[in-house]
């Protein structure tokens, strides 16, 4: 609302000034009102402590604290921060972000995979923006949705799952993944979401970067290029809490990666692995999907089951526990899992990337416990312990620390809200 500077109780003509008070004391009254109104517990307040969780694609534990990360060591130092975060399987970007959102394993929110099918909703894959708004194949209610349910405004840059609308919720601010809006956009534009003068500001924003992944994936987790990312979101995530806090904003801050990133320059075909006639390849890369063809399930059992030279398969209900995948409709029969370093592709793929020059250097999709594997978790803000030192956490841990965060319910999942109930300053 605009208040005209010219008010008429400030003209001094005696012959309308009974009347200019009369409305003196009406607009008195009327901005009396809207400051009470404004302190209404009826209106949502704006959230003195936003809670923003940042997540970094690919940035590797032990890329921390190696002279690249400076605001994020500073957060680390000043924090809570976990020697590392084992990623949920299949370790790839979809399903362990949607982890993170739901408390679910991929096994239990549907996103069982980059690449997936599904006997109603047809072909999911990452490239695809349409079918990521298609509210089916993300089985879980994630947090934006919670969070806006109980009236809490939420804001979210480009997070796996935030563009399917459930029951219509959308996360009332959002961007959908773009590669092309530059850095200095994505800042400007998330600092406003925060800092907004008018509206509700946002009790809880997320925002996902990329870059790291791609350059890792190009290059090689250790490669200058790699490294180059790395830096860019630090000094981003650094201006970004600049433009906050010269607006008076400290937000609790949850910094993420959803895995890390392994040199990984060896390929095999998946054909010599599965005759096509035989098995469809349901998904391919590290962790690879095949439904044996009708009459052909015994050969391809008998050619695929087990250990072999560079990769293992299991039967769906015979993957290891500690995996916890294996029961969701969309996993196929046999999944094949490569060790580490090596992908497989189909022949043609290898043949054009080979005749393009195009050589990956680097690959996640590993098993969960290795090393190479382990994300990022780190917290800093009013709401945390400072100097907080933690093991090795499981991603499906962060989701209660989130929920009990904004204040909403907790609802049975597969995390442990005992975890990380320590890093609170008030437990
Ligand atoms: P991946 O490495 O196969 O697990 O996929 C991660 C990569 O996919 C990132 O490096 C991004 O370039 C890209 N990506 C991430 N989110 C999206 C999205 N919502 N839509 C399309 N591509 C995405
Ligand atoms: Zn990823
Ligand atoms: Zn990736």
């Amino acid at each position: 609302m605009r208040v005209s500077a010219k008010l008429p109780c400030l003209h001094d003509l005696p012959t309308v000034m009974s009347r200019f008070l009369h409305r003196c004391a009406l607009l008195s009254f009327l901005l009396l009102s809207l400051a009470a109104c404004a302190a209404s517990p009826t209106r949502p307040a704006a959230p003195a402590t936003p809670l923003l969780v940042v997540s970094i694609d690919g940035l590797r534990a032990d890329a921390l604290g190696r002279g690249d990360t400076p605001v994020l060591d500073r957060l680390a130092r000043d924090g809570v921060h976990a020697e590392g975060m084992r990623p949920s399987y299949p370790v790839l970007t979809f399903p362990n972000h949607y982890t993170l959102a739901t408390g679910l394993r991929p096994d239990h929110h549907g996103v069982v995979h980059n690449s997936m099918k599904d006997p109603q909703l047809g072909r999911f894959v990452v490239a695809d923006a349409q079918a990521a708004t298609v509210a089916g194949w993300w089985q879980a209610e994630p947090l934006w949705t919670t969070a806006e349910r109980a009236n809490l405004a939420t804001a979210v840059w480009a997070w796996p799952g935030a563009t399917a609308a459930r029951d219509g919720i959308l996360p009332r601010q959002r961007q959908a993944f773009d590669a092309k809006i530059p850095m200095h956009e994505r800042i400007e534009r998330v600092a406003g979401w925060v800092t907004a003068p008018q509206g509700p500001r946002p009790a809880l924003v997320a925002m996902y970067f990329e870059m790291v992944d791609g350059a890792g994936h190009d290059h090689g987790p250790h490669a200058q290029q790699t490294r180059a990312a790395i830096r860019e979101v630090d000094t981003a995530i650094g201006e970004l809490l600049a433009r906050l806090e010269q607006a008076g904003v400290v937000p609790n801050v949850v910094v993420v990666s959803d895995h890390g990133m392994a040199d990984a320059p060896n390929l095999i075909a998946v054909e010599d692995m599965a005759a096509m006639e035989e098995a469809e390849v349901v998904s391919i890369g590290q962790v690879i999907g095949l439904a044996p063809r009708e009459g052909h399930e015994a050969t391809v059992r008998a050619r695929l089951l087990g250990r072999r030279q560079r990769y293992e398969c299991w039967e769906k209900p015979a993957i290891p526990a500690r995996l916890h995948y294996g029961t969701h409709p969309r996993i196929p029969p046999i999944v094949c899992q490569m060790d580490e370093g090596w992908n497989a592709l189909p022949r043609a793929m290898i043949e054009r990337r080979d005749a393009a020059g195009v050589h990956n250097a680097g690959a996640h999709g590993y098993d969960p416990d290795l090393p190479s594997m382990r994300a990022v978790f780190l917290a800093h803000g009013p709401a945390f312990r400072k100097g907080t030192r933690l093991p090795v956490i499981d991603n499906v841990d962060v989701y209660p620390l989130l929920v009990r965060m904004l204040g909403l319910p907790l609802r049975q999942g597969d995390g442990d809200p005992a975890t990380l109930a320590p890093v609170l300053a008030s437990p």
